[in-house]
């Protein structure tokens, strides 16, 4: 296949491609193979017919992508912004087939995404949008086919609306369709922090690797949604000092430490950071070169590129957002050698997994206590870390393509065993 001439040529999926590309050469990933594992097996694109409070109907544009099924169902969030396309969506839904392969999960990859600002919509608009996005790709997705979950700009009560519109045309309550519900219709405890605990367990492991105390750091944070948000809280209950956060707003810096409960209150009420006065105020680029321990980009992709890439003041860099760093920057961070990485597909996984275990309950409706879903999270964390770090050694290669060979290669294994239908 072509790339220059395929819908999914956009700087981000060519961004998946390259780092794929670096994993599968390390493993000799034969060329028929690469091809097949690298493109979408399947994806949707739906119009949607919305009325609006004004009485007009505006109409959106969605996708769903499935790159990979062939090691279970697909499995990855739905993302509600304006600067959604289908490139962007195809990269996100590959890197989830790359991280659930990695942390052992029975899932393939998916991600979905509706072109809106969610932001400008009352709640009664956004209920008749997800409901709409959820009518239209019904018959795509089902609990042993392809379970989305929340992502940039959508929540609990909008996996709500859908898990509801889902289980209106199939004709009963069918919660294993969607993860990252609310608790009352089969969400799982800890779902809602999973991914933020995920990403400040791993922080907390690699700085104990470095020879660093938690308690004796410093962190930025950039997108202090709902990531963003949970990795903070947990950084802060270990006696980290966050000293910048932001949101599409921009950011705030205190280098005594920002009151992140304090900022959490202020953003629910005003619905962003703006004009909060618990620091000094600059703007997310700036906020990227902050003096600081550990830098969490938490928002959007290609945020860590080749302009800024070399003025990094950090010494661990923990990718909470996905695709983050971009091609150009990865290659000047592994010149600098003086930055830690930990590569998307590991450092966010906490979130896919606690899916996975929500998934569980919701098929055997049988659910488990807090403790017990922060324990296997923990255990798998770990599990999957160590893989990554053995790898990484044995290849002699960057985390991120030690991340990506274990990722990509039981996909390949099942690929080849199943034969080129799956
Ligand atoms: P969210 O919508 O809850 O939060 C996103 C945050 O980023 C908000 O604070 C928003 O204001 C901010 N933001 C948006 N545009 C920005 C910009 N240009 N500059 C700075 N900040 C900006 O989304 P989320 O669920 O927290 O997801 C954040 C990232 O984490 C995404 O890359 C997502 O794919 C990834 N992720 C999310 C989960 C999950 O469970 N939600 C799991 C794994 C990975």
């Amino acid at each position: 296949m072509a790339l220059s001439h395929s819908i999914y040529d956009s700087p981000v999926f060519l961004q998946a491609c390259h780092q794929f590309d670096a994993a599968a050469d390390i493993i000799g990933m034969d060329a028929g193979v690469r091809e097949r594992a690298k493109y979408p097996r399947r994806t949707l694109i739906v119009t949607l017919p919305v009325r609006m409070d004004s009485g007009k109907v505006e109409t959106f544009e969605g996708y769903r992508v499935q790159h990979n099924i062939s090691t279970g169902p697909a499995k990855g969030g739905i993302r509600f912004h304006h600067d959604v396309t289908l490139g962007e969506v195809a990269a996100l839904a590959m890197w989830m087939s790359w991280k659930c392969s990695l942390v052992g999960l029975p899932f393939g990859g998916a991600k979905g995404g509706v072109v809106v600002n969610a932001r400008d919509m009352s709640n009664g608009e956004l209920e008749r949008l997800s409901r709409r996005y959820m009518q239209e790709i019904a018959t795509f997705i089902g609990p042993h086919l392809d379970i989305p979950a929340p992502d940039v700009g959508t929540n609990e009560q909008v996996m709500a609306w859908m898990m509801d519109t889902y289980s209106n045309h199939v004709g009963h309550f069918d919660p294993g369709v969607i993860t990252g519900k609310p608790v009352a219709l089969g969400g799982s405890l800890g779902r809602k922090e999973a991914t933020g605990e995920g990403v400040a367990w791993f922080t907390k492991a690699y700085l104990a690797d470095m020879g660093l105390k938690t308690s004796d750091s410093t962190v930025v944070i950039q997108g202090i949604g709902n990531v963003g948000s949970e990795t903070a809280l947990a950084l802060t209950a270990a006696g980290a000092k966050i000293v910048g956060i932001s949101d599409f707003t921009g950011g705030i810096t205190n280098p005594k430490g920002i009151n992140i409960p304090d900022a959490l209150a202020y953003i629910a009420k005003n619905r962003s950071l703006q004009g909060f006065t618990g620091g000094e105020s600059l703007t997310n680029d700036q906020l990227l070169e902050l003096p600081c321990t550990v830098l969490i980009p938490a928002a959007l992709e290609r945020v860590i590129t080749e302009q800024n890439a070399g003025k990094l003041k950090c010494r661990l860099l923990a990718e909470g957002a996905n695709g983050p760093t971009t091609n150009e920057a990865d290659r000047i961070l592994a010149q600098r050698g003086d930055i830690e990485l930990i590569p998307d597909v590991l450092c966010n996984s906490g979130g896919v997994i606690v899916s996975y275990f929500e998934w569980l309950q919701n098929q055997s409706a049988y659910y488990w206590t807090k403790e017990e879903v922060f324990d296997k999270l923990h255990k798998m964390l770990a599990k999957a870390k160590a893989s990554v770090d053995e790898t990484k050694a044995k290849y002699q290669c960057s985390r991120r393509t030690a991340a990506l060979v274990l990722g990509i290669s039981r996909v390949a294994e099942a690929k080849a065993k199943r034969g080129l239908f799956p």
